[in-house]
């Protein structure tokens, strides 16, 4: 039998971790009983920086029962490092990982299906959101329009499926290796390969608190998942250099052919045009190849993504 560690970043969640941790706990024991997953299985809060009690909780969780441990981060670095950091944390202490949020919005009854997944072999089991109904419609709209222009502007992400997933522990080998700063998970796990499948469920309501991802929050993440996965952008700006290019050749034989014609005179305002056309486009291709100098700037750098304060772990 396989251990499983359940991976869970936490920011600001003291109104959902009592109820979140015992749900998960039960469903931990329950498929310790149907013989599906090792004893030795845990549940695993990280801590990113939270203002309020959840280290607190967090570590009285782990004083009275020793299935849950808890990693604490130094300050807060967002979802993403937090996710990770737990993964790379505990890779080596077991088989498999699942990661989900604090929230319990990603039904836990798929972690059943996603288990029996790994067992026929799949080192990647992606959880894929089959309806959105109890969401508001601007988190709806917001959020399908995030995969969508993802996918169109190159970054290869699956659709509907947020970080609630299986990884082996072959698979987590993998992700180490991917040693940028920018790292974007979503994108970046399909790049590792292996067999991965999917589990559908459908996502509920955030039983308490609120959402830690506002609109802001969303499309910073949409522009760093595009200019970390994908070069489409400088792709776009040089088609259309391109085909403003022919555009200004046909004016030229235009013009040239208009001069033989007889009818010389030229226009200011196609002047000024052309100065404001030529001009936009260049600050617009600067500004969007500025943006990928920040990132190989940002890698040359070779910040840690994160770093430990505390490891709560069974040997204490
Ligand atoms: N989270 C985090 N650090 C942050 C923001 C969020 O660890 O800076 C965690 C949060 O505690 C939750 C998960 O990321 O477990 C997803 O956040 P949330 O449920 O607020 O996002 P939503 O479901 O609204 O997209
Ligand atoms: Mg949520």
């Amino acid at each position: 039998m396989d251990t499983l560690y359940l991976v869970i970043p936490c920011y600001n969640e003291e109104e959902v971790l009592p109820e979140t941790s015992s749900q998960l706990k039960k469903k931990i024991v329950s498929l310790v009983a149907k013989g599906k997953i090792s004893a030795q299985s845990r549940i695993v809060f990280v801590n990113d920086g939270s203002k309020d009690k959840t280290w607190e909780i967090i570590s009285k969780l782990h004083e009275e029962d020793k299935i849950f441990q808890g990693i604490k981060l130094s300050r807060n670095k967002g979802h993403q490092n937090a996710l990770l950091c737990g993964l790379m944390t505990v890779k080596d202490h077991c088989d498999m990982t699942i990661s989900l949020d604090a929230d319990l919005q990603d039904d836990i009854n798929a972690i059943d299906e996603m288990v029996d997944k790994y067992y026929e072999g799949c080192d990647v089991v992606y959880g894929v959101r089959s309806a959105r109904d109890t969401d508001t419609f601007f988190k709806k709209f917001t959020a399908e329009g995030f995969y969508k222009v993802m996918k169109m502007m190159g970054a290869d992400v699956v659709f509907n499926h947020a970080d609630y997933r299986l990884m082996s522990r072959r698979a987590l080998d993998g992700l180490q290796n991917f040693k940028e700063v920018n790292l974007f998970l979503r994108g970046v796990v399909p790049m590792i390969g292996y067999k991965s499948d999917s589990v559908y469920y459908e996502r509920k309501e955030r039983f308490a608190g609120e959402s830690k991802y506002p609109l802001k929050k969303m499309l910073a993440f949409a522009w760093e998942g595009i200019t970390s996965l994908s070069t489409k952008p400088i792709k776009m700006i040089s088609m259309l250099g391109g085909l403003i290019f022919i555009v200004s050749i046909i004016m030229l034989i235009y013009s040239v052919v208009r001069h033989f014609m007889g009818a010389t005179e030229i226009g200011w305002t196609s002047t000024i045009v052309s100065i404001w056309a030529i001009g936009g486009l260049q600050l617009l291709a600067i500004g969007i190849i500025g943006e990928y100098i920040g990132k190989v700037y940002l890698e040359t750098k070779e910040r840690p993504k994160f770093i430990v304060e505390k490891y709560l772990s069974d040997d204490e």
